[in-house]
């Protein structure tokens, strides 16, 4: 038998049993619902020993991390599959055509929360190991999972999580389904996600507002001061200007940029999606270059002297701005933040006092397209869907993937088995049954296919 054959006819079954799961309203974040995220995890843990592994379900200050482990297998690599068993509250349910916790099926989408984020790709994984333990009677990896309930609210023990249990959870990759492809029918592996530098900046100038008529071009204005140091952090080709921020820039080659290149983007519908008339940017790179793998610095507000109705002749006496840059590899937040501050603290007229507040900081997180696991997922989801996957990085942020990275030592291989409209988060979230279908056969495949790298 065949890893098709056996999803084919158990189809009716992984759908029950995914529906099962479906039903069990995991909100994390909602303390009324923490027997229910007790019981997610337990019906996790549940439906891993039924596929052949020994699984742990481990209590944190608040929901379960459910891990488990395959048969040892000397001499393959070991291979970590992440993903998370809570679920984005249902709010507002008028919108929802059904009860979000009572999965229907309607041309071909299979409609509940959770269904796409991220229950039914950790399912097409626990279905993946299950059709493999039938067809082949063994795993061809050292295989462990780890499946968190804490997700969608920032995952806050996670780290702690990983530290204490690094060497039972060490790996060489770590797989991650809680993505979405880039179309239809396109398989996507994303290789890169973007790092954080969050930080206020407060500027003081005198001890009280002082009236303008009074002490205006006698004294330090503090907005204007903030004003001119925010100009002064690009240039006018969309450089930015902080002494050494491009220091520890992976910069991307010609067989990356002629990958980038190749991705379905359209520049129109990005205008239209975003409601922008121009795309400005960083000179010399095109604009998903600049989206996906370009350091960038933003102002994410200003505040500070008069905000009323009519005028009052004020000179103020503190303002605040907050800024944040979004990092590429290597690029260190903590790095970052020390020369935005450094870079201010030069830049500010006299009189003027800085102080910089850390707000949030997260690595960037990066595996190699050349590596020997982005081959063995593109060989994958070639064989399953039986068309090249498109390659994408992503502009945003996952921190849990670059604490993968670091303090597993595994390199993240994201595959999302999903699509961008699955609605996740939205009333009447859906995944395709043809997504998770496929989505078991590329857990299956994958792993073959990573025991051969
Ligand atoms: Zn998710």
């Amino acid at each position: 038998m065949t890893v098709d054959q056996y999803v084919n006819e158990a189809r009716e079954r992984l759908l029950e049993e995914l529906f099962d799961f479906l039903r069990i309203p995991s909100v994390s974040t909602d303390p009324a619902r923490n027997d229910d995220t007790r019981r997610a995890a337990d019906f996790v843990a549940a439906a891993l020993e039924r596929a052949g592994l020994e699984a742990t379900v481990h209590p944190t200050a608040k929901h379960p991390v459910v891990t488990a482990v395959g048969p040892r297998v000397p001499g393959a690599p070991t291979v970590l599959i992440y993903g998370h068993y809570d679920v984005q509250p249902a709010d507002p349910i008028d919108l929802w055509t059904g009860d979000p916790f009572e999965p229907t099926i309607e041309d071909g989408v299979i409609v509940a929360r959770g269904a796409s984020d991220d229950k039914g790709q950790v399912y097409c994984h626990v279905k993946g190991v299950e059709a493999l333990m039938a067809v082949d009677g063994a795993l061809p990896v050292n295989l462990k999972f780890l499946i968190e309930g804490e997700e969608e609210i920032g995952s806050p023990h996670l780290p702690a999580f990983l530290e204490a249990n690094r060497e039972d959870l060490a790996a060489d990759v770590v797989v991650i389904s809680d993505g979405a492809m880039v179309a239809h029918g396109t398989p996507t592996i994303t290789y890169g996600l973007k790092g954080l530098a969050y930080v206020s900046v407060r500027v003081s100038g005198a001890g009280r507002d002082l009236h303008s008529g009074a002490y205006g071009g006698g004294v330090p204005n503090v907005l204007n001061a903030l004003a001119e140091m925010i100009a002064s952090l690009h240039d006018g080709q969309g450089r930015v200007t902080v002494p050494g921020f491009y220091d520890d820039v992976l910069d991307l080659d010609d067989d990356e940029r002629a990958q980038i290149a190749k991705a379905p983007f359209s520049e129109a519908e990005f205008r239209r999606d975003a409601g922008v008339r121009a795309t400005p940017g960083e000179a010399g790179y095109t604009l998903l270059e600049r989206l996906w793998a370009r350091p960038t610095l933003d102002v994410n507000g200003v505040s500070g002297g008069f905000q009323g109705a009519g005028s009052k002749t004020v000179i103020a006496a503190h303002g605040m701005a907050k800024l944040s840059s979004r990092l590429v590899p290597n690029q260190d937040p903590h790095d970052i933040a020390e020369k935005l501050e450094a870079h201010l603290r030069a830049v500010a007229p006299a009189g003027i006092e800085v102080s910089v507040h850390v707000e949030a900081l997260g690595h960037p997180a990066m595996t190699p397209l050349d590596s020997p696991p982005m081959r063995a997922a593109a060989e994958a989801l070639r064989m399953v869907w039986e068309r090249d996957p498109v390659f994408a990085r992503s502009g945003g942020s996952i921190p849990v993937v670059a604490d993968f990275q670091r303090i597993l030592g595994a390199d993240p291989v994201m595959v999302g088995l999903g699509l961008e409209n699955d609605r996740i988060h939205s009333p009447n979230e859906k995944f395709d049954v043809v997504n998770y279908l496929n989505g078991v056969r590329v857990s299956a495949e994958l792993l073959r296919s990573l025991a051969r790298a």
